[in-house]
């Protein structure tokens, strides 16, 4: 026989997580699925996550959410001092931005206690999808072995599953230009400076996206590009990263002598959250919804803070019978328009992007502060009136 929760939660990542502690302390019974067969691993990120006081002046209507950005210090491996923006043409911008470098594995694992310490489970190792049953929403790999629920929060990644199934998620948001394809390898033995977060852009290495290198201590680092194939001309994500390693005038200094470990490689929306992200029964968080802020690829703070807003909706859902809608009323109101200025810009971005010296030339009219304004979803002064 079936079983019966409040709420099912279609993925353990920290969009799904966090929706589950705040379900489960307002008293819902909870139950999470992960395909995955251990918690946080793989890690496929690069694991850059702002300080708070950065989130402050990010975010401004986020104040109820802050307290997702003080993570316990044993899930920190590193803590960055600045950003630093290098053109096509290898002109340095860099600004003061402070960020933690995450151990994701262990800060998605610390939440995952947390959610059985409050009575949650969650079953590992099963792919999961949306079922109807007569009426009943059923979350499994079948619909017969699934758990029915009241209400089911879609977690589960891009592109969800479940999102598609309940109809969040449609067909004309999958095109090639709003869909980053990223790749990445944990480095060892590297030189770089711990403290720089560094971002490059060029149509060698990262078509349509950028390449990073995110320090992660102790000579180590997370170094990727993110590319988009309606900007590449050959579709070989480990080519553009190995490129980037090892042939790029702008980097293969750096990078001499670094020891990559297994490549990575996921796929990231960016063009802004979903058109809608909820329907009767179901909400989508993190990138189930599309929640990544466009101009930066950031995807970990707004997963956690869309989870949390829609695991206590969850329970107001079941408890007093709020509407869904209410949902993203409330996340409208926290990064609404933080989300729609960095989708604005990073649309702007595209026209410049195709061409290296034009892309160098923006960025230096843009000059340090515009940049760090459209890293941080703000009209960079002058174009207001344009987004
Ligand atoms: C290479 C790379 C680098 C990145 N770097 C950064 C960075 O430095 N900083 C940052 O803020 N963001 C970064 N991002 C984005 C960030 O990783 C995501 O935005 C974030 O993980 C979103 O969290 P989430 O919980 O919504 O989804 P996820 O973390 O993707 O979690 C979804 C979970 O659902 C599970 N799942 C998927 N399908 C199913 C299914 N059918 N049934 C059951 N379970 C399922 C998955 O196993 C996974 O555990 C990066 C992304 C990539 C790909």
């Amino acid at each position: 026989m079936q079983r019966s929760v409040d709420l099912v939660v279609a993925g353990a990542g920290p969009g799904g997580l966090y929706a589950a502690v705040q379900a489960l302390k307002r008293g819902l019974k909870v139950h999470v699925f992960d395909k995955k067969t251990v918690v946080g691993v793989p890690v496929k990120c690069g694991e850059y996550f702002p300080v708070r006081k950065e989130m402050e002046y990010l975010l401004p209507s986020a104040g109820d959410y802050m307290h997702v950005f003080d993570v316990p210090q044993d899930a920190v491996d590193n803590f960055c001092k600045t950003i630093r923006v290098i053109s096509p043409k290898g002109r340095e911008f860099e600004f003061d931005f402070e960020a933690y470098v995450l151990d994701r594995t262990r800060l998605e694992q610390d939440v995952a206690k947390k959610v059985v310490d409050l009575g949650g489970t969650i079953e590992l190792g099963t792919p999961v999808d949306l079922f109807n049953n007569d009426g009943e929403l059923v979350v499994g790999k079948n619909k017969a072995e699934g758990v029915r629920a009241k209400v089911v929060i879609a977690a589960d990644g891009f592109p969800s599953k479940v999102a598609k199934s309940a109809g969040i998620l449609t067909e004309d948001y999958l095109t090639p230009n709003n869909i980053a394809i990223n790749y990445e390898y944990l480095m060892g033995d590297l030189g770089v400076d711990q403290s720089v977060t560094e971002m490059y852009f060029g149509m060698e290495f990262a078509p349509g996206g950028y390449g990073w290198i995110i320090p992660k201590g102790s000579g180590t680092a997370n170094v990727g590009i993110g590319i988009r194939t309606s900007f590449s001309e050959r579709n070989d994500g480990k080519g553009y990263l190995d490129y980037f390693l090892r042939e790029c005038d702008l980097t293969k200094h750096k990078l001499e002598g670094g020891k990559p470990g297994p490549m990575i490689a996921d796929v990231l929306p960016v063009d802004g959250p979903l058109k809608s992200t909820y329907s009767d029964h179901v909400m989508a968080v993190g990138d189930a919804a599309a929640m990544v802020m466009p101009t930066n690829g950031g995807g970990i703070s707004t997963a956690m803070i869309t989870g949390e807003i829609a695991g206590q909706i969850a329970a107001d859902h079941v408890q007093k019978g709020v509407p869904l809608s209410e949902y993203e009323r409330r996340w409208k109101q926290v990064m609404g328009k933080e989300m729609y200025v960095s989708t604005k810009l990073r649309r702007l971005a595209d026209r410049f992007m195709k061409n290296d010296l034009l892309f160098h030339l923006m960025l230096r009219m843009l000059g340090t502060r515009g940049i760090k304004d459209v890293i941080t979803c703000r009209p960079p002064r002058g174009l207001s009136p344009i987004i």
